[in-house]
């Protein structure tokens, strides 16, 4: 099998939306009038980001699952995505089930493939997303204030269980993996609530690298500090019951490759955040609020500080 016949046997499908798809030199896409162009780009290398021995189509997902969830982070709406591939060998046993873990999700969030590139190489996957969001009103990391509340979707710290399950440092019993993997390798991108927090939320980014980490992010462009309560925080795993009380805080606060949101909201729009998850069908914790002093500090229940040394993931430190 050529080059030529992989992207039209795996990735040329006609498109609906965009005016021009795969085939010609580029795609066009055409965003609604009024609306500017959210565009984010992932890479995923073997042996980095993905083990060598993840089932292809859980790859497919993930690969478009973490570019869509900067979508979310930011409200927009996906449109479309160009994919960058960079193959071993062209091996059909991994293309189809690849293809098809990656449009299935394309399908759910009516995302088309309209471009990319193909090459021989080590397998290194770099998806482009483009979505559109109404002028003026994407979720930036820049907008959290004192006084705001600070939120989490869904569930944190099952994905870095599994890594640990994984390098051999923790053991759990096999149906606890499974879960704990599938959080890991099959994110579920927070695209619906990313469009219900567009006008509610002051601020917003995804989870990908953990959340102390990431929420540093928010409050470094917001130039702003916060307090984040450790019992809130220590109910964010899904399998709180495999770990022990240290590793659900822990695994919480630094566990990385989530794919929830985090975010902010003036405190007056509690209930107003509450119905936006329930809307979407995404659980909401409030975890602490933002203030006007730099820095992140960890309270207990009774309001004592607790020491807790926790670092973001990054790939050059
Ligand atoms: P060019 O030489 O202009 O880069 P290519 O020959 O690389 O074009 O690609 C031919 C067409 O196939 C283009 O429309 C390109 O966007 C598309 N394409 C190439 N690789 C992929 C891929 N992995 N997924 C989707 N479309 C692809
Ligand atoms: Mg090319």
């Amino acid at each position: 099998m050529g080059e030529f016949d992989l992207i039209a046997r795996y990735f040329k499908r006609p498109v609906r939306r965009s005016p021009l798809g795969v085939g010609d030199d580029c795609a066009l896409l055409a965003p609604a009038p009024g609306m500017q162009l959210a565009v984010s780009t992932d890479l995923l290398i073997e042996g980095r980001h993905f083990l060598s021995t993840v089932d292809p189509r859980r790859l497919g997902h993930k690969c478009l699952a973490v570019n869509l969830s900067d979508l979310a982070a930011c409200g927009a709406r996906p449109l479309a995505f160009t994919l960058g591939l960079s193959l071993p060998q062209a091996d059909e046993a991994w293309l189809a089930p690849f293809a098809q873990g990656l449009l299935a999700l394309a399908d759910e969030h009516g995302c088309e493939l309209v471009g990319g590139d193909t090459t021989r190489g080590p397998l290194v996957i770099s998806i482009t997303i483009f979505g559109e969001v109404p002028a003026g009103q994407a979720l930036l990391r820049s907008g959290a204030q004192a006084g705001d509340e600070i939120w989490v979707s869904g569930h944190l710290g099952d994905a870095r269980l599994a890594l640990e399950v994984f390098r051999g440092t923790r053991a759990v019993p096999q149906a606890v993996f499974e879960s704990a993997r599938a959080r890991m390798e099959l994110p579920t991108p927070r695209v619906a609530l990313g469009l219900a927090l567009r006008g509610l939320a002051s601020a917003a980014i995804d989870v990908s690298d953990g959340l102390v980490g990431d929420l540093g992010h928010v409050l470094a462009a917001s130039g702003v500090g916060a307090t984040l309560r450790t019992e809130a925080v220590a109910t964010l795993p899904a399998l709180a019951e495999a770990m022990t009380p240290q590793d659900r805080l822990d695994f919480a606060l630094a566990g990385g490759d989530d794919y929830e949101l985090a975010f902010t909201a003036p405190a007056a729009a509690h209930e107003a955040v509450q119905a936006a998850g329930r809307s979407c069908g995404t659980a909401l914790t409030c975890i602490g609020q933002i203030e006007a002093a730099p820095g992140l500090r960890l309270v207990d229940a009774e309001g004592q500080p607790v020491a807790r040394a926790v670092t973001a993931f990054d790939h050059f430190a």
